[in-house]
């Protein structure tokens, strides 16, 4: 069943980025708490999307830290 894996596909989003105290460890620039939110579809149709709090850099996008 090796179609699925075509028809499978996941997007990333992220929403409500604020600034928070702290900087990226990779490139020292500023980082934001956002809710970054995970959908999965299958066949253009979204069947499962789940959201999170993390900690990412602005500026590389880099996750500092995730709460589940
Ligand atoms: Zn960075």
């Amino acid at each position: 069943m090796v179609v699925f894996c075509f028809l499978v596909d996941q997007t990333r989003k992220v929403n409500k980025a604020k600034p928070v105290a702290g900087s990226c460890s990779r490139c020292q620039r500023g980082a934001s708490v956002a809710e970054i939110v995970t959908k999965t579809r299958f066949c253009s149709i979204p069947f499962y999307w789940r959201s999170c709090k993390a900690i990412v850099c602005t500026f590389c996008g880099a996750t500092l830290k995730s709460y589940t």
